[in-house]
């Protein structure tokens, strides 16, 4: 699985980073961009899954 934020449309709320650090990094202003190339560690998937449903700008795509 991957993961990969649309900086486009990402406006910064932050919220994919609260709920899953592990997969998402945050500049200072909470723009998002996914954590090195996007793959997500085995376990992680319902995290991943989880902060797509909730980006309010639909920023969030996965790749299963
Ligand atoms: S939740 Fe969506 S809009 Fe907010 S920082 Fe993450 S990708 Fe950007």
């Amino acid at each position: 699985m991957r993961v990969q934020v649309d900086t486009e449309k990402c406006q910064g709320h932050n919220r994919c980073f609260s709920l899953a650090a592990e997969l998402f990094d945050v500049d200072d202003y909470g723009y998002a961009t996914e954590l090195g190339d996007g793959e997500v560690p085995s376990g992680l998937e319902d995290k991943a899954r989880l902060a797509a449903a909730n980006c309010p700008e639909f920023a969030i795509s996965i790749e299963e």
